[in-house]
This record gives structure tokens, C-alpha cells and sequence, in this order.
């Protein structure tokens, strides 16, 4: 059977090392998602926690939800299980260990006691003589004493035998043909002194055990992928397809970190950003839709997705554009929708129960405005409470707000057309700019400069609440 008429297997493997998932790794998995679907192959999460040093406590968890509130399902996971478990790589010591035995047996690996002060000194002599830092390879020329001292208890590790003057090609689907030479590389540790394997002879076994065809990940992974080759081929195992992908750019063209952009996407569900326009914004890092459509269903992206379409250039990131796209899905969705994702929102994010048939009534007032769902805090936080603080000084407006108190106390039918005729003619009496009495009624009824229609929002608060607002002012 070749490679094209296996069943197609695609993975993510998230090192539970930040706080939860990078919007680059969800980029990735867009594409690893949608390779596996269009397929009708198979999408596995596999999460790589071997650098136990770097595991951040409750990364996994997050990694995992987000994974589930964005709707990336995988069909193998820590979660679900499959075939080819654990899908947790602390899981599978064992594995790692009897694979590295095979390679010590096959002269591919070898052991090493070597104290660190040795490889450091080592390290700075090469270094002090311009030479790139590599073992010297001082305990593989003495591999006997070597395992007899490991059988008294001294630390040891296992390291890669990497064969001497070779050339390794990589036919990357996005890259082209890349050769390396095995003598740029140094012996990588494969077996650290704590027993936990190192990535690259994890990421090699779990590939080829979880039976991964197409190994499609960011190309920071791409320098490591010589000494995965040397693995395969080393254990004679047929070579998955390589996918290396631009990494994430900011605005200004800046790599994609921390300090400039928040980087962790349940930062932007915590902003109400809508998940489904989260996905579709991140399917276009590094990918186009055939026609130049920008906004489309996950699953349309599925059936047109191609990984030879994969663009070299780096895909700038941009927040701003993502809140625009969020809005657009925002505006697909029917009232109805918006109020239950504004109710959930409210509930899981910020732990608080709105009343529905308030947020009902405001939902036409806001429903072309917000961009996320936490905007609509921004916007109707004075639906629920009085505002405590004015954006305006109304100190010298006494007499004003005495005359739009009254105008509107006369009111007997709260609607809004009457309560904005009534401002504008007071406008008019008074020699003043419409717009200068709709934004003095508006920050006294909501504090903000900017708000929903103001007219609107006073007949859904009703006349004596805005009322007491007014004289909440000091006017009578
Ligand atoms: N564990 C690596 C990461 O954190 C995965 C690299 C790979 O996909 O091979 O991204």
C-alpha cells in the first residue's frame, strides 16, 4: 500500500508549556484538521509534556477546553482515547525506552555519563575556537566502562549516533527539497538523565506508532526535522509527509509574541470573540480561500483546504481584523442567537446571570454594533446598573438638565420617536445643537459618550428609571 491510499492521520502536539494554546498552533491545527476531514482520515491531539521542567500546571486542561470550545474535535486524544494510546506522552516512559534500546542496539544511540561541567567546558573550548558546540562523543568510544558505571547508579543519558557525511533531503510540501548535512548535527540527546525522552525521539516514535502520514507543523520545527529523518531511517521506518508553515507575524511584521499581542486564544474567548470567526480568521494565516472569499463555514473550508496552497510568506496577525470578522459573524446570527451567547458569555466568562428578557429588548439596539460579545458590557452595562461615573462634566448644565427632566416628565407615551422629537424641539427653543442634547442625555442616563441609540434605550429602562437618573444629578 503507498502513502496516498493510507487512511490520512494528522496530528497536533501541544507541549503544555503556556498558559493554554498559541493562535499559531491553532492555525496549524486548522490544517491539520482540515487535511485529516477532506480525507475522511483521522485528527489526533497528542500532548508532548516530556520537558517536565517547562510543564505549566493546568496548561493541558486549557489546551484541551479550548480545543472543544473552538469546535476542533479530534478523533484520538487524551480525552476521547483511541487506538494508539496514551495520547499523553509522560504516559509512554516505557515505549520511549524500549525504542532507544533498539537503537542502541542497532549502533544508532549509544550512552552518556558525561557530567555537565565536562559539556560545558567542552562547549566554551569550541565556541573559543569559533566551532559550532557539539559532544565530542568522549563516551562512545568507551561504551563498556560507560555501562558498567550506569549499572552502579551513576546519571546517564542516551544520544543519537548521527551518521557521519551524509546528506538528508527533506521534500517539504510547503518548502520544496531542503538537504541538510549529518555533520552539522550534534549527537542530540534522545534520553534525558531524568528518563523522560527528549521531543525528537518522542515525536518520531508517537508518529510512527499513532501511524501520523502527514506531519504538518510550524517550520520552528523545521531545523529539528534532519535528526527526525535520521531517526525513521534508522528504525527503517517509511517517512511521514512534512508540512513546515509560516510562523504568525504582528502588524509590523514582528514575530508573533507575548509582549505585542496577546498570543493565548483563550484570551480572545474571554473577549467574546466568536469561535467559529476565530477559526475561519486563523484558517487564512498562511492559506487563501480559491475564490478570495474571506468569510466561510469551517466545513467549506474543509472541502477546499489544499496543503500545496500553503503560502511561504509569514501571515501577519492582526487583532483588529479578527474583532472586525467576529462582528461579521456577529451580524449572521439571529436575535435570538446573540441573546443566548450573550446570556452563556456572561455565565461562564465573568460569572454573572443576566436577566434575559432586559438583554431580549436590547438585543436590535447592539446587534450591529459589538465585534465581540464582551462589547456588549462595554455598551449596556447601564441597562443593569446606574452609571457611577460621567464622561462629561454636567456641573455647569443645571439649568439644561432641569429643562430635558421636565420635557421629558411630561412625556405620557414613553416611545422613542416622541421622546426624540421632544429633545430635538428642545433643542430648537433653546438656540442649541441637537447632537449637544442627545450626548448630554446620553451621559446622564448611561455615563458614556457612546452608547446605543439613546431615545431607544430610554423606553426600554422606562420613564421612572430615567427619570431618577436624571435626578440622580442633583435636578428637580
Ligand atoms: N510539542 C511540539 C510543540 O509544542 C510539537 C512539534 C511538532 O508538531 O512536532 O509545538
Amino acid at each position: 500500500m503507498t502513502q496516498n491510499q493510507k487512511e490520512v492521520r494528522t496530528r497536533i502536539a501541544p507541549s503544555p508549556t503556556g498558559y493554554d494554546l498559541h493562535v499559531g498552533s491553532v492555525a496549524v491545527a486548522l490544517m491539520n484538521y482540515a487535511w485529516a476531514k477532506k480525507h475522511s482520515g483521522k485528527f489526533i491531539v497528542r500532548i508532548e509534556d516530556t520537558d517536565r521542567k517547562r510543564v505549566v500546571k493546568g496548561a493541558e486542561t486549557r489546551i484541551l477546553k479550548t480545543l472543544k470550545l473552538i469546535g476542533l474535535s479530534a478523533d484520538e486524544s487524551p480525552l476521547v482515547g483511541g487506538p494508539f494510546g496514551p495520547y499523553r506522552q509522560s504516559e509512554r516512559l516505557e515505549i520511549y525506552h524500549h525504542y532507544a534500546q533498539i537503537l542502541i542496539k542497532k549502533n544508532f544511540a549509544y550512552y552518556c555519563i558525561c557530567a555537565p561541567e565536562r559539556l560545558d567546558k567542552i562547549r566554551k573550548e569550541q565556541l573559543s575556537k569559533k566551532k559550532p558546540p557539539r559532544y565530542d562523543r568522549h563516551c562512545l568510544i568507551n561504551q563498556e566502562t560507560v555501562t558498567k558505571k550506569i549499572k552502579t547508579g551513576i546519571p546517564y543519558v542516551i544520544r543519537l549516533k548521527v551518521p557521519s557525511n551524509q546528506e538528508i533531503f527533506i521534500n517539504d510540501l510547503v518548502r520544496g527539497r531542503i538537504v541538510f548535512k549529518s555533520d552539522d548535527l550534534d549527537d542530540q540527546i534522545l534520553i534525558k538523565s531524568d528518563g523522560f525522552p527528549t521531543y525528537h525521539l518522542a515525536v518520531v516514535v508517537d508518529d510512527h506508532l499513532m501511524k501520523i502520514n502527514y506531519v504538518i507543523r510550524g517550520e520552528e520545527w523545521l531545523s529539528s526535522t534532519p535528526k527526525h529523518i535520521i531517526l525513521y531511517q534508522a528504525f527503517s521506518w517509511s517517512l511521514p509527509f512534512f508540512a513546515h508553515v509560516p510562523l504568525l507575524r504582528n502588524p509590523d511584521r514582528s514575530k508573533l509574541s507575548k509582549r505585542n499581542n496577546p498570543v493565548w486564544v483563550s484570551f480572545y474567548l474571554q473577549q467574546g470573540i466568536i469561535p467559529e470567526a476565530l477559526l475561519n480568521y486563523l484558517s487564512l494565516m498562511g492559506w487563501s480561500h480559491p475564490s478570495g472569499k474571506e468569510i466561510f463555514s469551517l466545513e467549506e473550508y474543509v472541502s477546499v483546504f489544499d496543503l500545496r496552497d500553503i503560502q511561504k510568506t509569514a501571515p501577519v496577525f492582526d487583532p483588529v481584523k479578527l474583532e472586525w470578522m467576529s462582528g461579521e459573524y456577529i451580524r449572521k446570527l439571529s436575535s435570538n442567537q446573540i441573546k443566548s451567547m450573550i446570556l452563556d458569555f456572561f455565565k461562564n466568562y465573568q460569572n454573572k446571570n443576566l436577566p434575559e428578557p432586559l438583554i431580549e429588548k436590547t438585543i436590535p439596539l447592539i446587534k450591529e454594533r459589538i465585534k465581540k460579545l464582551s462589547d456588549y458590557g462595554d455598551y449596556c452595562q447601564f441597562f443593569f446598573s446606574r452609571p457611577k461615573e460621567y464622561e462629561l462634566d454636567l456641573s455647569d448644565k443645571k439649568e439644561l438638565l432641569k429643562k430635558i427632566f421636565h420635557e421629558l416628565k411630561s412625556i405620557s407615551d414613553w416611545k422613542s420617536e416622541i421622546i426624540s422629537r421632544k429633545m430635538t424641539e428642545l433643542a430648537k427653543s433653546n438656540q442649541l445643537n441637537t447632537g449637544e442634547i442627545f450626548m448630554i442625555l446620553r451621559v446622564l442616563i448611561t455615563g458614556k459618550k457612546v452608547s446605543p441609540p439613546i431615545s431607544e434605550s430610554l423606553v426600554i429602562l422606562g420613564k421612572e428609571e430615567s427619570l431618577k437618573r436624571i435626578e440622580a444629578c442633583g435636578i428637580s
